[in-house]
């Protein structure tokens, strides 16, 4: 999708600028290049670029654009989804126009990643950040001088110092990319006030062209982005959303959470994945447990000491550890590309928090599973959290209508029998034909809609009915199924026509059914408080129960959210390549794995940024018998194969 908006519809600028004076050069470099190139001749030698540096033989879907709206210094805004190559779309361009690209990025650990892996290419990028020794930034602030460096990392409050500013005058300063864009917005999810600032920068360096990128996706924060930044007739490039490479599934949090969670790390086995979890207790708890079950896993949460954190972070990127049990703070900087599972432990509070958390999985676009472990509670644990938090805060009620409304879009996405890849692609404002994904829960027939599921929400309702909207959930239960309690005897329920009426269903079905019928409207939870002052939470029949009960509207009760064992994934047993791979080569992927891990070590990098998964793979599918054959290979550039090539080649030789 291609759009073109922005504060100014002057739609002229670049050339506008081309007929400007010299202290316009940052510009005037960027249009003559446009104006002396053909298309295609730059086309051409873009791609070779990307060939020859990243061993990219072909862009994805918008990268092409985007980088030509570098290289024309056309303010632009690029959306794409996580793992989508956004950073391609600013560090191509740069490489090719020469001069210094400075790229603002809101955490130090994703410059480092990105420095790492460029300098891993060939590529002059260095960051300038408080964490490094002052002679190293001395050094590196006068390689910037002598214009050596291509790419330039800071963080946005450094951007704007002065002293910053002052030394971006002295040098060919190209393009501003700003990663991470949505920071700038308050309607997205990780708003940063310092990004907000950035702004300034458009008068500051007024022809220097800017370019955001982001994941999320919604009109709204896009809006905000174009409007904060002052970007000019922006050419605006929308991805496709759709990560088709991720199998989502829903499943009801029934007995162990553990044991469910173990279920599916056991999967995937000494490979990488995330388990999120509402509260830092739980991490802990829930970290523990998995220790306990041999698992190498590590917890992550903002009440940690910042040094524990960082050693989970590290562990987790340079995989020492396989798996990061987390809360929401586990995030942004986690740019390990061959994650192969996101387990949510409970449900995150928004559409959009989900598809940032769960984005974090397949990066490397290899297969990769997001299950998310619901409980019906969930919500209410969630309302109580922002409810107690806006009161604290003294946060009016419009933020928590809000965030309400997200919570009842997320519930609905757990609870809803559709395409989950659907509900997800429409939700950020983009069409979805398929008419199946082939890559979810409810599109690979996991899910099973209970037979008789009108009949089963009749008895549920009449027994709300009997017990006059007065008890909770757990009481609603133990009358359904025909408990023979103390309270249900002084009460005198035992006598009304729906006692025991469920008794062959069991709690946890029932429990889920009734909040089933919570989120299509039929019962209603609300809080009141009894004569001893306390506040419960009771269910109650709506208008529509009504209708359900004399069969003028339907409900569908699904089981759901129980799987048909023979349709989950099977285990490999091992970290594998694919499920019909043979021995030979797994046994060399564990080798080349192996070998991964020495060179990254002794590079001090993450083992991806010497090769991705998806390298390693194509390497094995492909089995390149000279240097020429290897160099075709996906993620293999001139430097990589003159560094690692012959090392490979001798495994594969080996093999
Ligand atoms: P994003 O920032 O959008 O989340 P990245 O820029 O980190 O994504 O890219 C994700 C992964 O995709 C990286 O491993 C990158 O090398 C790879 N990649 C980027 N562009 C391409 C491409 N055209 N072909 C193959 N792999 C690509």
């Amino acid at each position: 999708m291609r759009e073109h908006f922005g504060v100014d519809k002057d739609k002229h600028a670049s050339s506008q600028f081309a007929d400007s004076s010299d202290e316009r050069q940052g510009n005037r470099t960027a249009t003559i290049y446009k104006n002396e190139q053909t298309q295609s001749s730059r086309d051409a030698e873009l791609q070779s670029i990307v060939a020859q540096f990243w061993g990219i033989h072909e862009f994805r879907p918008l990268q092409r654009e985007a980088c030509e709206a570098v290289l024309n210094a056309r303010d632009s805004l690029v959306v794409m989804p996580t793992g989508g190559g956004k950073s391609l779309c600013y560090q191509a361009p740069a490489v090719l126009l020469g001069g210094t690209t400075v790229v603002v990025s809101p955490l130090i650990s994703l410059m480092k990643d990105q420095v790492d892996g460029l300098k891993a290419c060939g590529i002059n990028a260095v960051r300038l950040d408080s964490s490094r020794d002052l002679a190293c930034r001395l050094d590196e602030a006068k390689q910037v001088l002598l214009g050596k460096v291509q790419l330039l990392f800071v963080s946005p409050e450094r951007l704007l110092q002065d002293e910053f500013c002052e030394l971006l005058r002295q040098i060919d300063f190209k393009a501003l990319a700003i990663d991470e864009a949505h920071c700038v917005s308050h309607w997205g999810h990780d708003f940063r006030p310092e990004y907000r600032q950035l702004g300034r920068l458009r008068k500051l360096f007024p022809h220097v062209s800017l370019h955001a990128y982001t994941a999320t996706a919604t009109e709204r924060v896009r809006l905000d982005i174009v409007k904060q930044l002052e970007l000019k007739d922006a050419e605006i490039l929308i991805g496709d959303f759709d990560r088709s490479n991720l199998q989502y599934s829903v499943v009801s949090r029934h007995g162990s959470l553990v044991d469910q969670v173990l279920s599916v790390i056991e999967r995937y086995p000494k490979q990488g994945g995330i388990v999120y979890c509402i509260s830092r207790a739980d991490v802990d708890e829930l970290c523990a447990k998995l220790v306990k079950a041999g698992i190498s896993a590590k917890p992550y949460h903002a009440g940690m000491p910042a040094e524990a954190r960082v050693k989970t972070q590290d562990a987790f990127l340079q995989e020492r550890c396989d798996v990061v049990v987390a809360t929401v703070a586990f995030g942004m900087g986690i740019d390990r590309s061959n994650v192969r599972y996101v387990i949510h432990a409970g449900m995150p509070k928004s559409l959009e928090h989900y598809q940032q958390e769960a984005g974090r999985a397949g990066r490397d676009g290899l297969p990769a599973e997001c299950v998310l472990l619901h409980s019906g509670s969930d919500f209410f644990t969630w309302k109580g959290l922002i409810e107690r938090s806006a009161r604290e805060a003294g946060i009016d009620n419009a933020y928590v209508e809000s965030a309400i409304a997200h919570l009842n879009e997320m519930s609905n996405y757990c609870r809803i029998g559709s395409c989950r890849h659907g509900i997800l692609v429409r939700y950020f404002g983009q069409e979805f034909s398929k008419e199946s994904c082939a890559a979810c829960d409810i599109c690979l027939g996991q899910t099973i809609a209970v037979d008789d599921g009108q009949v089963l929400a009749q008895k549920i309702l009449s027994c709300v009915a009997r017990l006059k909207g007065r008890y909770g959930v757990s009481y609603l239960i133990g009358v359904l199924r025909g408990d023979n309690t103390k309270n249900i005897r002084d009460r005198g329920h035992q006598a009304i026509s729906t006692y025991g009426i469920l008794r062959e269903q069991s709690i946890d079905d029932l429990r889920d059914w009734i909040f089933q019928l919570i989120h299509q409207g039929a019962l209603a939870q609300e809080q009141i408080e009894t004569a001893a002052g306390l506040g419960v939470s009771v269910v109650s029949l709506t208008k529509n129960a009504w209708e359900v009960m004399r069969n003028e509207r339907q409900v569908k009760l699904m089981q759901s959210l129980v799987k048909k064992k023979a349709q989950v994934r099977k285990s490999p047993g091992r970290a594998s390549i694919s499920e019909a791979s043979s021995d030979a080569d797994e046994n060399l992927f564990d080798a080349m794995r192996k070998l991964r891990r020495t060179l990254a070590d002794e590079r001090k990098v993450p083992p991806y940024v010497i090769f991705s998964d998806a390298t390693l793979k194509e390497m094995i599918q492909v089995r390149p018998k000279t240097l020429a054959q290897m160099r075709m290979v996906h993620g293999i550039g001139d430097k990589k194969l003159q560094q690692y090539g012959d090392m490979f080649l001798q495994l594969i030789n080996e093999a």
